[in-house]
This record gives C-alpha cells, structure tokens and sequence, in this order.
C-alpha cells in the first residue's frame, strides 16, 4: 500500500496560512474558512484513493478552500462581465439602472401598494402600474407581464389556442438560449404546431393553405439568434395579420428582444421594433425585459384589449404572474426608456452601448499600463463584444479589450491562462475574461468604468501571492 500522496497534502494550518486565503476570515468568519480547507482536504484524499489526484498542488487546493468557502457563504455573488457578451445569460443579461435598484429595495424592504388601489383603499391590479408604460411605448391598446418571454409565449398560446392549431413557418421554429424550443413551448400550452413551408422559404400562400377549422392564430416567431441568409423568403408580421384577419384568426408576433426604435438601444439595427409589429395590426406582441429594453428578467404582452383580456383571465396567468420586485424594477426601466436621453445615460445597457470607442482606449491603455507596473505582459487590443442573450447576433459591437499574456509573473509563475482566467472567477468580486489564444482576454464594453481598479487590483494581487 503506498498511502505517501496521502502524506503529502499540506496541513489544515499550512493551507490557512496560504495568501490565496487571505482577507476571507473578515468577510466570512474564521470557522467558515477552517470548514472550507477541511472540505477541499477530504476531496483531494477521495481523489487521491480513486486514482485521479489533482495535480495544482497547495496553491490549488488553497484556490478550491477558496472557492468552497466563498460559495458556502453566499451562491449568487456579483460578477464583473469581461466577456465582451453584454446580455450574458450566465451572467444575469441586464444589469439594471441605478434608480431601478433603489425602487426594488424600496419595495421589498416594507409594504407597498402592489394590488391595491391607494385613491379607494380597495383591491387594485398588479400591473397597472407598467401597463400605461407599455402602451406609451408600444402603442398598444393594452399589456400585462409575465417571469420572462418563454412564459408569455406558453401563456399567450394556451389562453389563445389551447386544443387548436397554430400556424408556423418551418424557418422559424427556433431553439434560443438552450432551452427555448419552440415544438416544447407548444406542448406545454396545449396547442398544436401546424408547420408550414421549408427551413429557407416560407410564402403567404403556405399560410394560406394549411388554414382550416382547427387553426386558431398565425405566429411568427423572430428567429433571434441565427439568420437564413442565401435564397430565403418569409413573410412579414403586416401580411400575416391580415390573412390572420380575412380569415377570422389571431396573429401573434414573438418578437424576441423588442429595439425600441432602430439605433435604439444604439447601435441596434435589423432587429422588430417594439411598436412595429402593433402597428402592423399583430394581435399579441410578446418581448423580454431584459434584453435590448435592459431591465429584469421578464415576459411583456402587448396588443389588443380583448385577448391580452383572455390571457389575464388565464389561471396560468396566476403561477406565471411577477413579483414586485420585478414590477418595480420594469416600471424605473420603462420610465427612463421613454426618456431617451435619461434612458441613454442611466440604463446601463443602453450606456455601455452608447460609450464611445475613444474612452474604450482610454481605459485599456490605463489598464494595460498599471498591469505592465506589476509585472504582466498586458497589451490593449480591437476587439469585437456582441450582445449576446439570444439577440441580434448579426451585430458585432466595436470593443477594446486588455490581453494579459503568459509567462505570468511572481505567484502565478507557471499557471495557465486556464488557471488564471479561474482564478479571476474565484475572487471577490468575481471577474469573468475571456480565455483566447493561448492569453487571458478583459473586454471591457460591459465592463463598468468604476470597476476598472478592481481588475487591476485582483490581477495585482495574485500577481504577489506566495
Ligand atoms: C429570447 C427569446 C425568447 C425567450 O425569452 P426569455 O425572456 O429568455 O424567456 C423567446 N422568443 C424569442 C424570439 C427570443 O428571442
């Protein structure tokens, strides 16, 4: 039996003693961090026994203590976005205005009036507040919320269509986001996909014909994340609710990220506006809230007053209904949307957004610069951010990143840029890069300016452990 790999991993008080450890007995507590190494030693001797020993030595068992002590205190931790993907679903899509946050504790700290009517002291309607909103900016008679955009598309077909049939181009059954997929939605409302038409090209009279009985609505759904380039034909949402009409159905457009107007947000272009598809006559339009609009995670419905009165009416309504913490966020968001230049300066996708490539310079020269003081090979470089959230993926968004290039120096001699890019996500806050080319990748374009010291400082850091 030879137990000396056993032998060899470092002590409780050794690993304790580590740099990677320090500053976390303020912030957690010393017993938390005396359990974390405790954790991290029992994984290695598992390993170890099964025959897969890690190879990262005490700095790595020191980083996963780290890492199992950070966790066990607080999961959902905050993120600085270097990934250049400025609606990174993993990373919670929009960050939300300043002014949005500080309604959200104020509504959630004490009571507030979230269905009740302050004038006449009765009962009163969740959304009222947000639907005003969104008819302003919509120009749709009504609209109500939903938790995010795939529940408004279950609800809208099921309140609408439930053991009827719903007509689809084939070109449009999308999957988005992993686990967005169109066939899946539609059984889960209960109402039947009838597809028409090829992956490329899908005409009006495709529509036409497969119409009969059963059908109960026409939906386009904006195939978000991809395009059919090439030999391709569809039908627009003004064409669709017109035959949807002639024939005494519904037409229901899934617009996906919902642009305000086109170069709104900036730099937006090719993507349905939230207003167009009313104004074509579309009888439900659903969008996200989180998206190009940059505030919570949520599913908006606007349209006539009729079925958005059906969907409301739905008992799924009820299990798919927002919080107020949600609602109070939407309604901060929608009130600086409709306030371009305010929206343009305190929404922060639509800042990030707006910031001119010059100030982008700026920054990753300064970065670079301060990196190089502790010993990195850091360069500023042109790079290309995209939006990302299953949005407009045609855009690539003009960016500056810093690339921080090995051999790395003082306590990371010897690490990978895997084992660096790690180590950034480990930290507090945590930092996500990019690892690209063999280099640690920092795209700044979602990346707030006054978070610019605290990537200089972690990097810093790790640079003098050991
Ligand atoms: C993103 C998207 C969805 C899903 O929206 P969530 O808010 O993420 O649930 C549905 N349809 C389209 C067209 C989309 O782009």
């Amino acid at each position: 039996m030879n137990d000396s790999p056993l032998r060899r991993l470092p002590s409780v008080r050794a690993l304790l003693d580590r740099p990677e450890l320090a500053g976390l007995f303020d912030r957690l507590g010393r017993d938390a961090v005396v359990r974390a190494v405790g954790l991290a030693l029992d994984e290695a001797r598992a390993a170890i026994r099964a025959g897969t020993p890690d190879a990262d030595g005490e700095a790595g068992l020191a980083w996963r203590s780290r890492a199992i002590a950070e966790s066990s205190a607080r999961h959902l931790r905050p993120a600085i976005n270097a990934t250049g993907v400025l609606l990174n679903t993993g990373l919670g899509r929009a960050p939300l205005a300043d002014l949005a946050t500080e309604w959200v504790v104020e509504a959630s700290r004490g009571y507030s009036n979230l269905e009740f009517d302050l004038n006449s002291g009765t009962r009163g309607r969740r959304t009222a507040g947000v639907e005003g909103l969104l008819r302003q900016i919509t120009g749709a008679e009504a609209a109500t919320v939903v938790n995010n955009n795939a529940a408004a598309t279950v609800l809208a077909l099921r309140a609408l269509a439930a053991g009827r049939e719903v007509v689809v181009s084939r070109g449009q059954l999308v999957e988005i986001g992993g686990s967005f997929r169109l066939p899946e939605i539609f059984e889960a409302s209960g109402a039947r996909l009838r597809e028409v038409g090829t992956t490329n090209r899908t005409r009006l009279a495709d529509y036409a014909r497969a119409i009969g009985p059963e059908t109960a609505a026409i939906l386009r759904v904006h195939p978000s994340n991809y395009r059919v380039v090439g030999f391709t034909e569809s039908v627009g949402i003004a064409d669709l609710a017109d035959l949807a009409h002639r024939r005494g159905l519904l037409a229901i457009d899934d617009i996906g990220s919902g642009m305000l107007r086109d170069g709104l947000p900036p730099g937006v272009v090719d993507e349905p506006t939230t207003a167009e598809g009313v104004a074509a006559g579309a009888d439900v339009v659903l969008f996200s809230g989180d998206k190009l609009l940059g505030g919570p995670q949520s599913g908006l419905l606007v349209g006539r007053s009729d079925p958005i009165g059906r969907i409301e009416a739905d008992p799924l309504m009820r299990a798919l209904r927002v919080d107020k913490m949600t609602l109070a966020a939407l309604e901060v968001t929608l009130r600086l949307a409709l306030d371009e230049p305010r929206g343009l300066r305190e929404i922060p996708l639509w800042r990030m957004l707006a910031a001119p490539i010059a100030g982008l310079d700026d920054r990753a020269a300064r970065i670079a610069g301060r990196l190089a003081e502790s010993g990195f090979a850091a360069s500023a470089e042109a790079t290309e951010a995209r939006l990302g959230g299953g949005s407009a993926p045609a855009v690539p968004i003009p960016s500056r990143a810093v690339r921080v290039s090995p051999p790395y120096p003082g306590g990371l001699a010897g690490s990978s840029e895997g084992d660096l890019a790690r180590r950034l996500r480990l930290g507090d806050p945590a930092i996500v890069p990019r690892v690209n080319a063999g280099a640690v990748v920092l795209d700044l374009k979602a990346v707030d300016p006054v978070e610019d010291d605290a990537i200089v400082a972690a990097l810093a850091r790790l640079a003098v452990a050991d």
